[in-house]
């Protein structure tokens, strides 16, 4: 186990069949222990606040596990007015929260132009935006980025698709991945994260809803345990194990070391003291919840969910050698987001370079593509032309955190090879191993690059 925790913290990465070894062990301590390392070498002491307001409680889904599912006739219904939403956004901008989190059930009574509309005016003020308002076709998640949203949190729940249907009725889960691929594309920062605990849930898809994480190269995640609401199919059946939820996140951070992770509030309702182990077991992100009581009280996707008292958490992320941070804290504990271009007008840019140079490979590039693409070689998943944080690989296979570059002539010169090197230092930083080829090994020695991708494959797993 020990050698398994040693690998997660040096090369980020873990095949299923040893996440599920470290997901059943007997002790998780040494698991949470290796995420707070990694949590403090890589995004450091600070955590980040975000004032989550809840607009809406009203919601078109009917998800199994949640009070604000629509077939629920015991829950009063509201709407916050835009006026409403903006002012409260404000208060939280005065207090200094750097982050704003709207979050609502899937109402559609807040059209993406109308949202867009909520969304310049708060971003008017030197704030960062997250949205978490579910499932949206591709152009109203644009029209929402373009206003100047930064991040949209979506979890996929579980990846396990027969219990998706299950707990999802009428849900579609391809239209699931398609969401959270457009919202990367779009240059979202993009959340998911996944509920511990569904009855029927098992390890083995645990594992595999933490790799699916990594595939997605999601920039947050959050982890939730289930905790059952009594006016939903699931009434009577076992809240989920905090120790479990735990682990997975633990595993997450393991895996993701520069990403966001909060310290759920399901998290702290199961345990008062749920937040401060989360905190020190990887996470680096508390969610203070700015709506006012009223509404709060009618925003129950789950019952007795705990409240953030501000003086209290100071005092107690003090007392474990934390800190509130005061930047958006972007992944990677940034203040602006990793996009080629960071300002509102640019946002976009970045994918749509991406897309370009997927038009546009070279020879030597298209015939590498060719032979990895569909997971041909080793049965490995290769994306090409991927944007990680501020840069734009030639070629990469996630799971195993390998960067393939393929270079011409034009990386001789000194001002190329000086950013080719803060390329490779930066996602390096980001646990990645980068092997660099020549076009003419491409056109000549095919095997040989092969063979040496190979080995970088074996060393991974
Ligand atoms: S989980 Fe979200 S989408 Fe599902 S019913 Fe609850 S609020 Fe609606």
């Amino acid at each position: 186990m020990i050698d398994l925790i040693n690998k997660a913290k040096t090369e980020h990465s873990l095949n299923k069949d040893e996440l599920i070894e470290l997901l059943s062990c007997q002790d998780g301590e040494q698991i949470f222990k290796a995420a707070d390392e990694v949590r403090q070498k890589y995004v450091g002491a600070e955590v980040h606040l975000r004032a989550l307001i809840e607009f809406s409680n009203i919601c078109r889904c009917n998800c199994a596990y949640c009070g604000l599912r629509c077939k629920n006739r015991d829950i009063e219904r509201y709407r916050m007015s835009a006026e409403q939403i903006v002012e409260t956004a404000l208060k939280a901008a005065d207090f200094g929260y750097k982050t704003i989190v709207l979050q609502s059930g899937e109402d559609v009574f807040f059209t993406a132009d109308y949202l867009a509309e909520i969304i310049r005016e708060i971003k008017k003020n030197d704030v960062a935006v997250t949205l978490s308002i579910g499932e949206r076709s591709f152009e109203e998640y644009k029209i929402l980025k373009d206003a100047g949203a930064d991040r949209f949190l979506l979890r996929i729940e579980t990846t396990d698709r027969k219990l998706y249907e299950k707990y999802h009725p009428g849900a579609d889960f391809e239209n699931r991945i398609r969401c959270l691929e457009d919202l990367k594309q779009l240059g979202f920062e993009t959340g998911t994260g996944c509920l511990v605990g569904l009855p029927g849930q098992t390890i083995e898809s645990l594992a595999d809803d933490i790799l699916f994480f990594k595939e997605l190269d999601a920039d947050m995640v959050g982890i939730g345990p289930l905790i059952v609401h009594p006016h939903t199919p699931l009434n009577g059946q076992q809240n989920g194990s905090l120790d479990l939820a735990l682990r997975v996140m633990a595993l997450t951070r393991l895996l993701m070391p520069d990403i966001n992770i909060p310290a759920t509030t399901a998290m702290e309702t199961l345990n008062p003291a749920g937040r401060i182990l989360a905190l020190q077991s990887g996470a680096n992100v508390v969610m203070p919840n700015l709506t006012d009581d009223d509404a709060r009280a009618k925003y129950e996707i789950y019952p007795n969910k705990a409240g953030v008292n501000y003086t209290e958490l100071s005092e107690k992320l003090r007392s474990i050698g934390r800190t509130i941070s005061h930047k958006k804290g972007y992944r990677g504990n940034t203040d602006c987001p990793l996009t080629l271009n960071p300002s509102p007008a640019g946002r976009g840019k970045h994918t749509n370079t991406a897309r370009y140079l997927r038009k546009n490979m070279t020879p030597q590039e298209l015939k590498f593509w060719n032979l990895v693409r569909n997971s041909q070689f080793e049965n490995t998943k290769f994306k090409r032309q991927y944007p990680i944080g501020k840069y734009i690989v030639d070629f990469v296979a996630i799971q195993k955190m390998l960067v393939i570059e393929l270079d011409g002539g034009g990386h001789n010169t000194p001002e190329q090879q000086k950013y080719d090197e803060e390329r490779t230092k930066y996602l390096k930083s980001r646990g990645f191993k980068i092997l660099r080829f020549w076009n003419n090994d491409i056109d000549n020695n095919i095997d040989g690059v092969f063979e040496t991708i190979s080995i970088a494959l074996r060393e991974r797993d």
